[in-house]
């Protein structure tokens, strides 16, 4: 027997409600949810003085390894509706030899580990269950590639229909990824705000649930538990600073969450990392709106930037990514698609970690802010590498030998 115990055992499980992140209005659980009547992003709240009593760091620290070890906070309630394909919790390679560390600890979150490659997986995984739980039979959503791929993987496992739309320059290989999972999946000549616009027009005529980044309120609950596996792996003692690639910002948003409850359940104190948020020079919506100031940003038009992750125009869930960077004392940055090329080959040349383009912009990113003095050289650091490097087109690769004539094995070093 080699079942996953996290899988089939029965847990206590402790949502109350869900609540407005805009005006903190209260919505009902266990039933099917998308925005909020003030068209903002719903947050699901639990009794985390039950969860207090329910879980110990001791009980936990004997469950197998996964994202489904926090069940009590987490909001699927029967065993029977989590649809797996083992999402494993993420080492933190340390980047040793490269240059990036300068001195300092500097530890990268490989999220290219988990199923279909990347962390969407995390949002998708409990997003679908919970879809299963209500029963619906059929989900939809804009992507630029990772999540798709993830929603199309765990929609069949779920045995539901999905159906994707990309922006049309969306790299083949995510979108035969997509296909081969069983998604509907079409190129739309737009970005992924257009697309998204698509799955709202649809909603009516085909019956589809709309599981776009914050659009329905369970993707930021897979997504906290990075920030819960962090603590955890670091001895419940969260770092000095986080750089995270910063599209819909879920993850960040996501973690801000996670840190809270675990303060509430009693396994840490009051620190807190500063979170930044990092984008790409050609769609920096976040940076814009951190740097003038405001409570929201608007859209970033004519967006490009061959970190695909990362290349979304405009985010619904904006004020919560802006609160959670201005609250932590953290700060938004934005890096060139050169640089991030550079730190991409640097890093797997000197650690031998292939990076994706949006984890490359988070070296970039902590390179500068060792340069410009906002981060110490003394300072724990965890950079979140969000996909593997193997999703993305990579360099060509010249070189070759015609093994029928003489080789001079001197020179091939
Ligand atoms: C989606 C994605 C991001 C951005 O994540 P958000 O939480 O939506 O901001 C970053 N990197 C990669 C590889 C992604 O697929």
């Amino acid at each position: 027997m080699n079942a996953n115990a996290n899988l089939i055992t029965e847990r206590p499980t402790f949502v109350t409600h869900l609540e407005c992140s805009w005006t903190g209005e209260i919505y009902e659980a266990d039933k099917p949810h998308n925005l909020s009547r003030a068209g903002k992003p719903l947050l699901v709240r639990y009794d985390l003085k039950g969860v207090r009593a329910a879980l110990s760091k001791d009980e936990l620290s004997q469950r197998p390894n996964d994202l489904w070890r926090w069940r009590e906070l987490l909001p699927v309630r029967r065993a029977a509706d989590i649809v797996s394909l083992g999402e494993t919790t993420t080492p933190l390679v340390p980047l040793a030899r490269s240059k990036v560390g300068g001195g300092g600890e500097v530890l990268v979150k490989d999220e290219g580990r988990l199923p279909t490659g990347s962390f969407k997986a995390r949002g998708l995984v409990m997003a679908v269950s919970m879809a299963k739980a209500f029963g619906i039979g059929h989900l939809a959503m804009p992507s630029n590639g990772n999540a798709g791929a993830a929603l199309a993987a765990y929609a069949s496992r779920a045995g539901m229909r999905a159906t994707v739309f990309c922006p049309e320059d969306t790299p083949e290989i995510n979108l035969s990824e997509i296909a081969l999972q069983g998604a509907s999946v079409y190129r739309v000549n737009g970005l992924i705000d257009d697309c998204g616009k698509l799955v709202a027009q649809g909603r009516e005529t085909t019956g589809w649930f709309d599981v776009s980044t914050l659009k329905e309120p369970y993707r930021i609950e897979g997504k906290k538990t990075m920030g819960l596996e962090l603590a955890e792996q670091l001895g419940w003692e969260l770092p000095d600073v986080i750089f995270y690639p910063t599209g819909g910002g879920t993850g960040l948003i996501g973690m801000w969450k996670a840190f809270d409850e675990l303060e509430a359940i009693g396994f840490i104190g009051s620190k807190r990392p500063r979170m930044v948020a990092v984008q790409a020079e050609g769609c920096a919506p976040m940076v814009r709106a951190f740097e003038d100031g405001t409570e929201t940003a608007t859209r970033w038009e004519n967006a490009h930037t061959l970190a695909w992750g990362i290349r979304v125009p405009q985010a619904v869930g904006d004020f919560l990514i802006l609160r959670a960077v201005r609250d932590s004392g953290g700060f938004a940055m934005a890096v060139s698609d050169e640089a991030i090329t550079d730190a991409v080959a640097s890093v797997a040349r000197d650690d031998g970690l292939l990076l994706s383009p949006e984890g490359g912009a988070t070296v970039v990113a902590y390179r500068q802010a060792l340069t410009d003095g906002r981060v110490r050289r003394d300072e724990r650091v965890v950079l979140f590498n969000c996909a593997t490097g193997l999703k993305y087109p990579l360099p060509p690769m010249h070189a070759s030998l015609d093994r029928t004539k003489p080789i001079d094995f001197a020179k091939l070093a």
